[in-house]
C-alpha cells in the first residue's frame, strides 16, 4: 500500500503543475498575436515613411512649377516696364514687379524648405527600412520560438495528465473526494506545509505542537484549523 500522504503531495504537485501548464499554453495565441502585431506595426511605420517622403517629393515639384511660372510673370513685367508711357504707369509696373520679386522669393525659401524637408525624411526612410530588415527578422524567430515551445509544452502536459489521472486512481475514493472539496473552496490548493515555526505554509496561521508532530510522525490525516487544508511537514 503506497503512503497515502506521499501520494496526495504528489498529487497536489501534479495539480498544481498542470494548472501552471494549462495556463502556459493559453497566454501561447496571445504571445504570437502580439508578436506578428509588432511585424505589422514595423511594415506600417515603413509605408507611412513612404508616403511622407512621396507627399513631399509631389509637394517639391509643384512648387517648383509655381516657381518658373512666377519667373515668367516677373520677366514678363520687366519687358513692359520699358513699353511704359507715362510716368504713372512706369511706377505701377515697378510696383507688380515688387509684389512679382516678393512672391518669388517666397517661393524659393519654400523650395529650400521643402529640399530639407525631403533630405530628412530621406534619412528617416532608411532608418525604418533597416528597422524593418533587422526586426522584423527577430520577431519572426521569437515567433518560431514560441511555436517550438508549445510542442514541448503539449507534451509535457500530457506526461503530466497522465501521471495526475494515475495518481487519482491510487488514492482511495473518499480521500480524493476530501481532496477535490478541499481544493474548490481553496482556490487550487488542498494541501500545506507545516512550516518551521509551526505555522500553516498556506493561511500561515499556527499549527499546534502535537497536531505538527502527528502529521509528522502518523498516518492520519491531520488538518489546518484555520484553512482546513490538509498538513504535511
Ligand atoms: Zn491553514
Amino acid at each position: 500500500m503506497p503512503d497515502l500522504k506521499e501520494l496526495l503531495k504528489e498529487l497536489q504537485a501534479t495539480d498544481t503543475e498542470l494548472h501552471t501548464l494549462t495556463a502556459e499554453r493559453e497566454a501561447i495565441p496571445e504571445k504570437i498575436a502580439a508578436l506578428e502585431q509588432e511585424i505589422n506595426l514595423l511594415s506600417h511605420r515603413l509605408e507611412e515613411a513612404k508616403q511622407k517622403l512621396t507627399n513631399s517629393r509631389t509637394e517639391l515639384k509643384l512648387a517648383e512649377l509655381n516657381l518658373t511660372s512666377q519667373e515668367e510673370t516677373l520677366a514678363k513685367y520687366n519687358s513692359q516696364l520699358f513699353s511704359a508711357k507715362t510716368n504713372e504707369e512706369y511706377k505701377a509696373f515697378l510696383k507688380e514687379i515688387e509684389t512679382a520679386e516678393r512672391k518669388k522669393n517666397e517661393m524659393e525659401d519654400q523650395i529650400i524648405m521643402l529640399m530639407e524637408r525631403i533630405e530628412q525624411e530621406e534619412v528617416q526612410l532608411a532608418k525604418r527600412r533597416t528597422e524593418k530588415e533587422t526586426e522584423e527578422s527577430k520577431k519572426k524567430q521569437e515567433i518560431q520560438a514560441v511555436k517550438a515551445s508549445q510542442s514541448q509544452l503539449e507534451a509535457r502536459l500530457k506526461e503530466v495528465r497522465e501521471k495526475y489521472e494515475r495518481l487519482r486512481k491510487e488514492l482511495p475514493a473518499n480521500i480524493l473526494v476530501l481532496y477535490d472539496r478541499i481544493k474548490k473552496s481553496k482556490h487550487g490548493l488542498a494541501v500545506a506545509r507545516i512550516l518551521d515555526a509551526n505555522r500553516c505554509s498556506a493561511c500561515l496561521n499556527p499549527v499546534p505542537t502535537q497536531q505538527a508532530i502527528e502529521a509528522a510522525h502518523s498516518n492520519t490525516l491531520i488538518f489546518c484549523e484555520y484553512c482546513g487544508r490538509i498538513l504535511f511537514p
